[in-house]
């Protein structure tokens, strides 16, 4: 079956298998990270979702993944275990129209199937479209079938928001949109850390982003926590050449800091 919006990641690092799901089949995003992996990124929203097509795929593949001939002819002994079902595809999934409409539906089928509340929900988003009353809904329905946002936060002033994800965004609005997240649905800040032309982001990068999280503490934002991480593939984007992964020490320093505000961290290189 040629499948056009799910997906199954193996994770030695999680242990297991994610489902994904991709509403944006078209590569258009509304911001264009530097460090993105979608090849031929395109600006802009996701296109039409077909909702039959999509229940029919999501039930094939949690068909595949529980019965076991997936797992079994696929996934190494050790790995066969399903971690979660993840709207992550190649641009903003909230951006979709019909976005509230797959949740929902992706929260029937995990019903179905057997797996509502036991393995997680999770949204990977830029956060753009937080405060709009259907993304709203969604989050809120997420939230009740063992859901996660996380919710992309990678620097703290304009100007190195503006370098690093290519959108003019004003800290005020990131905190006011993550405020929207977490108080509809659990929460994790997700940061990516890169070297721009081989330097470490400066210590004045660094302290605005702190200080964007202890403003997110201060309004009293009930996150679950920090995902910290670098480079992991290779960036398809025009600046590709100008950024590098950060070495785990550095990474490893920078969590110590978020920790020392109070917030959990997980650090991945
Ligand atoms: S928000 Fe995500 S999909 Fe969009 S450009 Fe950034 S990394 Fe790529």
């Amino acid at each position: 079956m040629g499948l056009t919006h799910v997906y199954p990641v193996v994770s030695r690092r999680a242990a297991g298998v994610s489902i994904g799901i991709n509403l944006n089949t078209n590569n258009a995003c509304n911001w264009a990270c530097v460090y993105c992996q979608v090849p031929n990124l395109t600006r802009g929203s996701a296109p039409d979702l077909d909702l039959e097509l999509l229940r029919a795929e999501l039930d094939f593949m949690l068909s595949e993944a529980t019965r076991g001939r997936f797992m079994e002819t696929y996934v190494a002994e050790g790995l066969r275990r399903l971690n979660d079902v993840a709207f992550s595809g190649n641009g903003e999934p909230t951006s979709a129209r019909l976005f509230e409409e797959a949740v929902n539906l992706a929260i029937a089928a995990l019903e179905v199937h057997g797996l509502k509340g036991k393995i997680k929900l999770v949204v990977i988003t830029n956060g753009s479209f937080a405060l709009q009353p259907d993304v709203q809904r969604a989050f809120h329905a997420m939230a009740s079938a063992n859901g996660e946002v996380w919710f992309k936060v990678d620097r703290g002033r304009t100007e190195d928001i503006q370098r690093i994800n290519n959108i003019h965004l004003s800290p005020g609005l990131i905190l006011k949109r993550l405020a929207a997240a977490a108080s509809a649905c659990p929460t994790w800040v997700q940061t990516c850390m890169v070297t721009w032309d081989g330097a470490p982001p400066s210590g004045q990068e660094v302290d605005a982003y702190l200080d964007l999280l202890r403003q997110a503490l201060v309004r009293q934002i009930p996150l679950r926590g920090v995902l910290l991480y670098s480079l992991a593939r290779p960036s398809h984007q025009p600046e590709a050449a100008r950024i590098a992964a950060l070495p785990l020490p550095w990474l490893e320093a920078l969590g110590a800091r978020i920790e020392a505000l109070g917030l959990a961290v997980k650090v991945t290189p």
